[in-house]
């Protein structure tokens, strides 16, 4: 098949607009939509931080963020990897990780849940109780991330969620009536104190679509999947918004736009908890201690 705009070769056919495209059509569809997206989140300036796992998501948002900061003197890209402690897995990312930013020129912090809490995440797995990896994981690599990057004094977090992530999220807070998580989504337009706000630029792009500009970029990427992620929900949605997509191409975007259109109206229904620093840490809570700060009693009263 020709691609539609030229006359080359196309690389893909884009179901939901019936399109098909050659390699660099792909890559022009691909970064116009990032930028569109920075723009309607609006970059400041200063430093940009990224939140860089080193998989397909994070190393292209991280690729797409220098890229377009590259000739501007007002704005600086850094990388933040957390280093979780899953071995076999994370050792593997965080390589991949490492390389690219040398690669690219990209300042690049690891944070290790290690020096910040005393225990791997490996290590928690066992002391953890009734509560999944993922629960800890996610409230650990949260604080994590934030710490960095306002150590950085950056302005903004950079996150890898494509279109794909963020409709299954929408859906899930919806079916299961947590609407209130729903305002929270990012990105975030009111800035809270000690908190630095997220932006979503890979939130319009499918995630098949990251992962062909991926490989026509030629980045190393790893396939393999954390060992502890529990598929169960999330994969549900997953699976279920597959189909929808499959049938009616185009229901992501609706899903999205949605969201988009009764945003406004929940960000007024359910504004930002007024945050203070954790009694513990100081990091940023909405309680008197923070959930890290809880969660990792739960764990060191276990490993006694
Ligand atoms: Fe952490 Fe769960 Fe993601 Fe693994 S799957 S990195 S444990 S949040
Ligand atoms: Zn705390």
């Amino acid at each position: 098949m020709k691609c539609n705009k030229c006359d080359r070769e196309a690389v893909t056919f884009i179901r939901y607009n019936g399109t098909y495209l050659c390699k660099q059509h792909f890559m022009e569809f691909v970064e116009k939509r990032f930028k569109r997206e920075v723009r309607k989140q609006r970059l400041p300036h200063g430093i940009l931080a990224v939140a860089l796992s080193g998989g397909k998501d994070s190393i292209v948002a991280t690729y797409l963020m220098n890229r377009i900061t590259e000739k501007d003197d007002s704005r600086e890209v850094h990388a933040i990897t957390v280093d979780e402690g899953i071995k076999g897995y994370r050792d593997k990312t965080i390589k991949i990780a490492r390389k690219f930013c040398d690669e690219y020129d990209i300042p690049h912090h690891i944070i290790s849940f290690k020096d910040e809490y005393g225990f791997t995440l490996d290590e928690m797995s066992v002391l953890r109780g009734e509560l999944a990896e993922c629960t800890y994981c996610g409230v650990f690599r949260r604080q994590c991330i934030n710490k960095v990057a306002k150590n950085l004094n950056a302005k903004v977090i950079a996150m890898g969620h494509n279109l794909d992530d963020v409709s299954q999220t929408i859906l899930m807070n919806f079916v299961r009536s947590d609407v209130e998580r729903m305002a929270r989504m990012a990105p975030h337009k009111k800035v809270q104190k000690g908190l630095i706000p997220r932006i979503l630029p890979l939130r319009s792009i499918p995630e098949k679509e990251i992962t062909l500009y991926a490989y026509l970029k030629g980045f190393e990427i790893s396939e393999d999947e954390c060992p502890y992620a529990v598929r169960a929900l999330r994969g549900e949605y997953r699976d279920f918004i597959m189909k929808l997509e499959e049938r009616h191409p185009g229901s992501r975007h609706s899903i999205l736009k949605s969201f988009l259109e009764i945003e406004d109206c929940l960000r007024e229904k359910y504004p930002p908890a007024s945050l203070k620093p954790c009694k513990l840490c100081g990091q940023p809570s909405s309680e008197e201690i923070c959930m890290a700060c809880q969660l990792i009693k739960k764990i060191r009263e276990n490993s006694h």
